[in-house]
């Protein structure tokens, strides 16, 4: 039987042959494993190299995503560098230009400190084979791009990498394999950031990672037993009991997300809006740079926080959080300006989300826009840290 993804994450861990019939996964809080005999061992050693509840999590994420194995780490960003593992001084990578602010400062940093050779790509179809070099290795992919919300054609990134033999890499932290499944659109190496949209609950600092093929796996196997970053027990029974509810969640955080993208859209003192039209991450210009402060301050329901896919809503400044590592004047090139503001939009509802914006943007109109326009250029950041 071909179970549905929904049935898989409801299910993780309740098949499994549990000694004493638990029905939700138990926390092996264990850090060595008992051995029979010299070199025997009941499948399990020591807690680095692998865990029951850790398993479970790994081999859900593998199912969901299609892939081979999965693997657990203590970040997203260890995700990422797990993946960067696969790489040697000068190798070359192309990542799309926009980009998570940490995705760009890990690139940057082992850039400098490693030699790997990072090129950005603006995600243009065109302009991605003048990108390759001989020394290129791999494509890295955020679709779509946080905070801008740019998707990438899978297909065509993969077609791409086959015909110069490079890794395929693609960051599926925003759509979750709910919306996109990019192992089976090509790619090598599946990462997330489970911090997000599958822990879901704003509880847990976690990250994924899938092998597409055997020979990936046996390699970020060695890597990550090597290194160490692993999810600890807990935290994997976390994610594990926050992935159960990921498809009602996504269900709701994408219906919520197209009533505020249609707000945002008809207001007036918002200029851009970026949503892809799926998920539930939405991002606006807002019309003065000066209106940032002053409307975070506003909000009721959204929390002014760094971070997203949790269930409550929040807002972020990318500018000053997420992505305040990325210099100003390479940000502004691509089109994240000192005026956007992205929203994590939870599973409220929707009514009272939007009533937040609007209650929000009236205030604004009326105390800041109206007397700052005697005033003159009375353009200023509180939040900058
Ligand atoms: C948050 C995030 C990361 C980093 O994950 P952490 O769990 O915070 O380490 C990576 N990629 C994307 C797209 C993210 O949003």
């Amino acid at each position: 039987m071909t179970l549905k993804r929904e049935t898989l994450l409801v299910q993780t861990g309740n098949d499994r042959e549990e000694p004493r019939g638990a029905v939700n996964t138990p926390i092996y809080l264990s850090a060595p494993f008992r051995h029979g005999d010299i070199g025997l061992l009941n499948g399990y050693d020591y807690i680095r190299t692998g865990n029951p509840t850790r398993d479970v999590l790994e081999d859900s994420i593998a199912k969901l995503e299609k892939g081979d194995r999965g693997f657990a780490c203590s970040s997203g960003m260890s995700a990422i560098q797990l993946a960067l593992s696969l790489f040697k001084s000068g190798d070359h990578i192309i990542a799309t230009r926009d980009l998570y602010g940490g995705s760009y400062r890990i690139f940057e940093w082992f850039s400098a400190k490693y030699h790997l050779e990072f090129s950005y790509w603006n995600q243009d179809k065109g302009s991605i084979n003048e990108l390759v070099q001989k020394n290129t290795k791999a494509i890295f992919i955020e679709t779509p791009t946080n905070p801008l919300m740019t998707e990438t054609d899978l297909r065509f990134a993969a077609d791409v990498a086959a015909k110069h033999q490079l890794l395929l890499i693609v960051d599926n932290t925003f759509y979750t394999p709910l919306i996109q499944r990019p192992i089976e659109l090509g790619a090598d190496v599946v990462i997330h950031s489970a911090t997000k949209y599958l822990g879901g609950h704003n509880d847990v600092l976690a990250g994924l990672v899938v092998s597409g093929d055997h020979e990936l796996s046996s390699r970020l196997f060695e890597s990550q037993n090597t290194s160490g970053a692993v999810l600890a027990p807990f935290d994997c029974w976390l994610l594990i009991r926050g992935m159960k509810t990921l498809a009602l969640r996504m269900k709701q955080h994408e219906e919520n997300a197209k009533k505020v993208h249609s707000f945002l859209t008809a207001h007036p003192l918002v200029d851009k809006v970026y949503f892809p039209g799926q998920g539930g991450m939405v991002s606006f210009e807002i019309s003065n740079e000066s209106l940032v402060s002053p409307f975070l301050k506003k909000l009721k329901l959204f929390t002014f926080a760094e971070s997203l896919g949790g269930v409550e809503s929040l807002i972020t400044y990318p500018a000053t959080q997420t992505h305040a590592d990325i210099p100003q004047k390479t940000r502004e090139s691509y089109g994240l300006s000192n005026r956007l503001l992205r929203i994590s939009v939870g599973i409220e509802h929707a009514d009272d989300l939007v009533d937040d914006l609007k209650q929000a943007f009236d205030q604004v109109q009326s105390e800041v826009l109206v007397p700052s326009e005697d005033k003159k250029g009375g353009s200023h950041i509180e939040f900058i840290r």
